[in-house]
């Protein structure tokens, strides 16, 4: 019979597990030992962050994107989505209004839009960096040449995103169409470390065809690479998307797996994500309760957060938005966290 205690106390321990044990706690359904699980996850978070919650603002910069991944809102083929494009200055406004309310780590993310090349992306980082020095900034563009990312590094970049998305090839062509391979981004993660960031990774939680070996596979693929951060939310269905019928992952599961995560990578910086606050009621206590440490409200202006939609009914009100900081600093108070003032980088790293 499986202990699923000696699995729990041995993430605990060694912040490690066989294939088979993760596969055991991730088929474990009793309440019992799943509390358990929370349990050590919450305390391994403590140990390393205390009671802080860090805070990044989410920067939405643009969402023309030359891919066409079949579970994405932005892909391509989307012609119903309706394009935008944030100006340097608008980008810039910002982080003036992130700076004002607390935030110290500004994350553009985009979809790999070209007209946000090398150079222009890589100026915007310099002037974000130039006005805010006490700042980091995280990069979230997609895939592009280890001399683009190089560029971006010596333009102040801090830190990278970059979702794996799935560590199985076999289900990462189900999810991407011919040209994207698994193989090209697992390149590009270890590029990305190789030049110095601070790398994230991630995937999605019950997306199309995943199994729970499949999560396995994620899992142990994570372990090995040693990712500073790790973003996973459940996959939550787009109507204009070849997904637009299938059913969203599970809140139980994302916050299992974040509770595994954060045993096995004790330092990483976990994100409590949009979708998964999306998905759940009070996601975001949930999340940091499972072991999370980090929250990233959107900093988009308000006439573009509609347009970068991922998938249906995606969250950006609330705790999730930049004006609500006041509002979920309140909410991690009801839990016994706090919002220090700080970029919140990986523990050990300095810059
Ligand atoms: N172009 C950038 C940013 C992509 S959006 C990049 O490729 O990294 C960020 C993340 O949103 C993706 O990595 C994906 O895991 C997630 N995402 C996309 N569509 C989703 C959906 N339908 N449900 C849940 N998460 C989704």
């Amino acid at each position: 019979m499986t202990n699923y205690f000696e699995i729990i106390h041995k993430l605990q321990i060694e912040h490690n597990a066989s294939a088979a044990e993760l596969l055991a706690l991730l088929q474990c359904n009793d309440a019992k030992i799943l509390e358990a699980l929370r349990q050590a996850a919450q305390a391994q978070a403590q140990q390393t962050f205390g009671n802080n919650v860090y805070l990044r603002g989410l920067i939405e910069f643009s969402n023309f994107c030359k891919n066409d991944c079949l579970y994405c809102g932005i892909r391509r083929s989307n012609r119903k989505a309706s394009r935008y494009r944030l100006t340097p200055q608008e980008i810039l406004k910002c982080c003036a209004t992130g700076y004002a309310l607390g935030l110290r780590t500004f994350v553009l993310q985009g979809g790999e839009d070209f007209a946000y090349d090398d150079k222009r992306l890589a100026e915007v980082v310099a002037e974000i960096k130039r006005r805010y020095p006490d700042c980091a900034v995280t990069l979230s563009a997609g895939e592009r040449k280890p001399e683009i990312y190089r560029q971006w590094f010596e333009a102040g970049a801090d830190r990278y995103l970059l979702r794996h998305e799935t560590a199985n090839p076999e289900h990462y062509a189900k999810l991407h169409p011919a040209e994207l391979k698994l193989a090209t981004r697992l390149e590009c993660l270890r590029s990305l470390k190789e030049i110095g960031y601070q790398v994230g990774t991630g995937f999605m939680v019950g997306s199309p065809y995943q199994t729970v070996e499949n999560l396995v596979e994620d899992l142990l693929f994570i372990k090995g690479f040693n990712p500073h951060m790790v973003g996973t939310g459940p996959f939550i269905p787009h109507k204009d998307t070849p997904f637009g019928e299938e059913d969203a992952g599970s809140g139980q599961l994302t916050l299992k797996l974040i509770s595994i995560l954060r045993l096995l990578l004790p330092k990483a910086n976990l994100p409590a994500t949009t979708a998964l606050n999306t998905l759940l009621p009070n996601g975001h206590q949930q999340g940091i309760l499972a072991g999370a440490n980090v929250i990233m409200p959107n900093l988009s202006p308000q006439n573009v957060r509609d347009k970068y939609t991922l998938y249906d009914n995606k969250k950006h009100s609330g705790s999730e938005a930049a004006e609500g900081v006041a509002f979920l600093r309140k909410l991690l108070a009801e839990i016994g966290y706090e919002n220090p003032i700080s970029r919140g980088d990986y523990p050990d790293v300095i810059r």
